[in-house]
């Protein structure tokens, strides 16, 4: 399957403002991220509030400036393009933001939004064709034709929802980026989009980068999962490899709390010498906040909440040695190769000395 995205050693950096007798202060959101995603396929990208997933979204994008890398969509170098190029660019990779409320203009119509992207790329060869894709634009998110010459106030979210979907449709593009697209919404108006956004995908063939911290809407949409913690990827696998069997302890705490019926069978795990165990989830859960991207743990920036660094003796080599990401063989059906940035998995139990 060819890659339609990507992505190699992309960073995007905030530097702050330089204080008397201070270097200036530095904030890395996206650090030295390399990710690939394969045409037709999902990618989740999950991790805590702040942990830089939106940002790298919108770097993918081009709304933000990445501050180094190099993004490819189809093989065109998006870090490269400017002016013209990079309008046209945004034909083919559209967003869907989170708050449906915020990113429609509350002074156009239904009709005038999707209007819009149409003429911006000359989509359409007259007016009649402009209004038959607008309608059908409408009818394949689920909205009524009645409901063009509408304003955005008198919608429920879940129908904005649906709409901005329909504009990021207009254009026809390869990739979506989703970012938290139903987390604003009822939990009951979720399971409809986020099924409108499959049904999507397998009509029109699209790629999704798909932007949740709720692992469970990531398990039923994506076909692979990349977990971000302070701004670098931890571990990427298949989805179903990586709820299996998770190898980064960061991954299983976020699996382990995942809310479950109170009598549902226990989650295999992996233990520190390779046979299976079984969850305990109070046990895994993480504690504490993340650390300031400002002033991230030295070695693994994970060490400080890390149950394995302390279940291990609390080796030197986490708190001084950034663990790589690497390639790990894991007996699965899945194709993908899982990836992963834990000593634990590079060394097995021979983490160093304790210090
Ligand atoms: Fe935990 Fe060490 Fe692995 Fe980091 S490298 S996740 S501290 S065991």
């Amino acid at each position: 399957m060819s890659q339609l995205v990507e992505i190699d050693h992309l960073c995007k950096h905030y530097p702050l403002g330089k204080r008397l007798f201070h270097r200036s202060d530095v904030v890395r959101a996206v650090e030295d991220v390399t990710l690939r995603i394969s045409a037709g396929q999902n990618l989740g990208l999950v991790g805590e509030s702040g942990c830089g997933k939106s940002t790298l979204g919108r770097a993918v994008l081009r709304l933000t400036e990445p501050t180094s890398g190099q993004i490819r969509l189809d093989g065109v170098d998006v870090t490269a393009l400017t002016g013209r190029e990079l309008v046209a660019f945004r034909r083919h990779a559209q967003m869907i933001f989170q708050d449906p409320y915020g990113s429609l203009n509350p002074r156009m119509t239904v009709r005038q939004t999707l209007t819009e992207p149409l003429r911006i790329h000359g989509l359409c060869k007259d007016h009649v064709a402009e209004q038959q894709r607008i309608v059908e634009l409408v009818g394949q998110v689920g909205l009524p034709e009645a409901s063009l010459d509408r304003y955005p106030h008198e919608f429920s979210g879940g129908q904005r929802q649906r709409i901005v979907i329909a504009r990021a449709l207009a254009v026809d593009p390869k990739l979506v980026v989703a970012d938290e697209p139903v987390s604003a919404l009822d939990v009951s108006i979720q399971a409809q989009i986020v099924n409108l956004l499959r049904d999507v995908q397998e009509k029109k063939g699209l790629t999704y980068l798909f932007i949740s911290h709720d692992l469970k809407v990531v398990q039923h949409l994506c076909d692979q999962v990349a977990v971000m913690y302070l701004g670098r990827i931890v571990e990427q696998a298949a989805t179903k490899t990586l709820f299996d069997r998770p190898l980064h302890p960061y991954t299983q705490a976020l699996i382990a709390a995942i809310p479950r019926p109170p009598d549902a069978p226990s989650l295999a795990d992996v233990s520190l010498s390779g046979t299976m165990t079984h969850y305990r989830p109070r046990a895994l859960l993480l504690g504490g906040d993340p650390p300031s991207l400002l002033s991230p743990p030295t070695g693994c920036a994970f060490h400080p909440r890390c149950r394995r660094y302390e279940e291990a003796g609390r080796p030197a080599v986490c708190r001084s040695e950034r663990p790589p990401l690497v390639q790990i063989s894991v007996a699965s059906a899945a194709s993908a190769p899982s990836l992963v940035a834990c000593h634990l998995q590079t060394h097995g139990q021979n983490l160093g000395q304790p210090g």
